[in-house]
């Protein structure tokens, strides 16, 4: 037998040499099927039965595309470069380059990210003057990337009502603006694509006769646009279609938001009438542990096509659970641990942190940065080089320095404030002949420009002025709305989250004063504002730390990033009610389920070692919340966990973040005695009354005096509560 197929069980080898015909693999996690995947390639190469060009592979990220060719190249004598594996975005910009006079394109035809499409909305709706209260921008660009991902040009949406019909007309008209442009938006790279097989007959033709192997991996999160482009591709009506080799795992549809359909699976079966659906049930990449774990929480879907999952690599360590105070604490505990894996010989590269929201990055960035330990973000930007915060940034700098034209520049007409390129031309002239910085030289303007940067400037002024004697989280707080960055992202449709990086920067802000003031032993306070010097730490952290290409670093992404990928250690971070799962998933419709789904990717990206940690305060949106750990505790078996941190409920214990010695022992008699502390009468283990929360236990205590805070444990239903004794007036019980 060819060496290629050495190694692979029973199930995988029939995947693997599946004649040439439409096959459907519906597996779980780690069961190997991105590995059939790339063997079969790699085998219809080797056995003749295809040659590279008649190869078109799908896969769901570009990293997942890169990882494929490098394997394949690893298993035979091939240059693989040339070959059509990538995203479906990127094969069809491919396909369009190639043919962009058919496709009606300019050559260099440029793509617009969601962002850049949203600005070309408004900017459109300017043109028509159109209300944009009556037609929101990104409602309008929900309904025409809905429309263009199910097929549907203007002519074919259907409008029953006049508000239908305008949004219709606003959809041509935006279509038309891009034609003119010669730009195309992401869903109109597919849309385009399809369209073009579809209308030219010998263009179709030829790919049709080309691709006789189509292979697709992470099936279950495609869109209904993507099947059609596959079906047109492979020539499904013909009478000599290519082989299309699916797979996916219905468990791991994660993308329900985007318009995914797992009814293309069934869809699928049914079309290309897929001979049996092979199923692989052997788990290779995780110790029995985890996939013990994996398999509880999805049992609790419903919606399930239902299939098994074993491994008998034995069951491998616990899952190490860490409950921490703070969000602070939890990123210095997950980095302390970092480094003692990292001392026992794990390479940085085999550990990835998981957040369910990229806003919780930050903390974790910044512990690991303040630490020396190379990192690198996936599948988003690192936390201050976001589009967003780079603009807040800018608005900062004007505060300290207004003379600053970097920053002057990136936001004068950010939010838009009608001011055109010409005007910007004009105060660049005058900046030059009076050799002065551009807010100096709006002076020298005249007309209109002078009227529209001149409220610029105003406004400068004027934050200037009131943010003066604020503090710098406040001050942050308040050029975040003065700027009208708020209100702008506000109207976004992707906003949600650039907003909360906003408020993130003011949490940000917070931490940076508390820890700037209290330099360590021996430390020198640094010279300069706050304001300076928060701002010199914010480029630092940008541009220095991001570990070079190559380099060993630690991994951090998003739980959807991480789909497909695996680590020898995971650590699943932020595990409390409201943030995973999500608070917006409770609403709807099949909403837990998905965030379940997302649970099950996240705990099977581990082979080796699991972590799970939550917080039980953390700044997110500009406030603390106190928050209850996760529902999904409650699905794992408690003998899978291994609780490193004394579970408060068992127990009356201090606040104190275990160090990492403490933390194994799990056990408090290991904790140092709190130190007497003035609590106003109150003492740990006391039983008190809160108007609100009802009764409840005092477990821990931080502070003392006035600035005395406690956590009460006020049970089921309501949880832990971290308060304020100067303002939450509990009464003991
Ligand atoms: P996911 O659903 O997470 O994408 P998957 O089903 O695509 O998972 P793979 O990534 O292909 O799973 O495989 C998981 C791990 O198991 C990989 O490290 C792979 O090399 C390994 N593996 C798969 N099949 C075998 C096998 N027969 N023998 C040894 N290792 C295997
Ligand atoms: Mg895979």
């Amino acid at each position: 037998m060819s060496r290629l197929l050495e190694n692979l069980n029973p199930e995988q080898l029939a995947a693997v040499t599946l004649p040439a015909q439409s096959g459907l693999i519906l597996a779980g996690a780690g069961s190997g099927k991105t590995r059939v995947l790339t063997t079969r390639i790699a085998w219809l190469l080797q056995t003749g039965q295809v040659s590279q060009a008649g190869i078109l592979a799908v896969t769901f990220t570009n990293k997942a595309a890169k990882e494929m060719l490098t394997r394949l190249g690893a298993m035979l004598p091939i240059n693989t470069r040339g070959m059509w594996i990538g995203t479906f975005h990127g094969l069809c910009n491919r396909f369009l380059r190639a043919h962009y006079r058919e496709a009606a394109l300019p050559q260099t035809f440029q793509i617009l990210d969601t962002a850049d499409q949203l600005a070309a909305i408004k900017r459109l709706l300017k043109v028509l003057n159109v209300d944009d209260e009556k037609f929101p921008p990104r409602e309008l660009q929900h309904f025409i990337n809905g429309n263009k991902e199910a097929g549907f040009r203007p002519h074919a949406v259907e409008a029953w009502d006049d508000y239908t019909r305008r949004r219709v007309e606003l959809y041509a008209e935006y279509d038309a603006q891009c034609q003119r442009e010669g730009v195309c938006d992401f869903p109109e790279l597919l849309l385009r694509a399809y369209e073009l097989l579809e209308r030219n007959e010998p263009i179709r033709r030829h790919y049709q006769a080309r691709f006789r192997h189509l292979l697709v991996d992470e099936f279950q999160d495609t869109n209904r646009l993507q099947y059609l482009w596959l079906k047109l591709i492979a020539g499904h009506a013909t009478p000599t279609p290519a082989a299309v080799f699916a797979v996916g795992d219905d468990d791991q549809s994660i993308y329900g938001f985007r318009g995914a359909e797992v009814g293309n699976m069934r869809d699928f079966e049914r079309e290309f009438q897929v001979p049996a659906v092979i199923r692989l049930e052997q788990n290779y990449r995780s110790h029995g542990n985890i996939l013990d774990a994996a398999n509880a929480i999805i049992a609790n879907n419903s919606k399930r096509l239902g299939k098994n999952l074993w491994t008998d690599q034995g069951s491998g360590e616990p899952i190490r659970v860490y409950e921490a105070v703070a969000d602070l604490d939890e990123a210095r505990w997950i980095v302390e641990e970092i480094q003692q894996l990292v001392r026992e010989g794990a390479a940085r590269s085999d550990i990835a942190l998981l957040y369910r929201s990229n806003a919780q990055s930050r903390v974790l960035e910044h512990q690991l940065f303040s630490l020396g330990i190379p990192y690198r973000v996936y599948g988003g930007l690192r936390f201050f080089e976001r589009q967003e915060i780079k603009h807040a940034l800018a608005y900062l700098r004007l505060m300290a320095n207004p003379d600053d034209d970097t920053a002057f520049v990136r936001v004068v007409n950010f939010p838009t404030r009608g001011i055109g390129a010409r005007s910007l031309e004009q105060l660049q002239d005058a900046a030059r002949t009076y050799n002065t910085s551009l807010y100096a030289a709006v002076s020298q303007l005249a007309g209109k420009p002078a009227q529209a940067i001149g409220a610029f400037i105003r406004l400068i002024e004027e934050m200037r002025l009131t943010t003066r004697e604020l503090r710098l989280p406040e001050m942050v707080d308040h050029i975040l709305d003065a700027s009208g960055l708020r209100a702008h992202y506000k109207a976004e449709r992707e906003g949600e989250e650039r907003l909360a990086n906003l408020d993130e920067l003011i949490n940000a802000a917070t931490n940076f004063i508390s820890e700037d003031s209290t330099p360590a032993e021996g430390e020198e306070v640094v010279a300069g504002d706050p304001l300076s010097r928060f701002l010199a730490h914010a480029s630092l952290e940008a541009g220095e730390h991001q570990a070079d290409a190559g380099q060993e670093a630690v991994q951090l992404m998003s739980v959807h990033a991480a789909k497909g990928l695996e680590f020898d250690v995971v650590f699943i971070t932020g595990l409390e009610d409201g943030l995973f799962p999500h608070e917006n998933s409770i609403t709807e419709l099949d909403g837990l389920e998905e965030e379940r789904r997302l649970m099950y990717v996240a705990v099977t990206r581990a082979r080796k070692r699991l972590y799970m940690s939550l917080a039980q305060s953390r700044m997110l949106h500009g406030q603390t919340r106190f928050a209850i750990k996760s529902r999904f505790f409650e699905e794992i078996p408690a003998e899978l966990l291994k609780w490193l941190t004394p579970r408060v409920q068992q127990g009356f214990g201090a606040v104190h973040t275990p160090t990492r010695n403490e933390a194994y022992a799990g056990s408090r008699a290991n904790a140092p005695r709190q130190a007497n502390r003035d609590l106003g009468g109150f003492r740990i283990g006391q039983s008190v009354r809160h108007a609100k929360f009802g009764s409840g236990v005092i477990v821990s205590a931080e502070g003392s005096g006035a600035d005395a805070r406690v956590q009460v444990n006020f049970g089921a239903g309501v949880g832990m509560k971290l308060l304020a004794l100067g303002v939450a007036k509990l009464e003991a019980e």
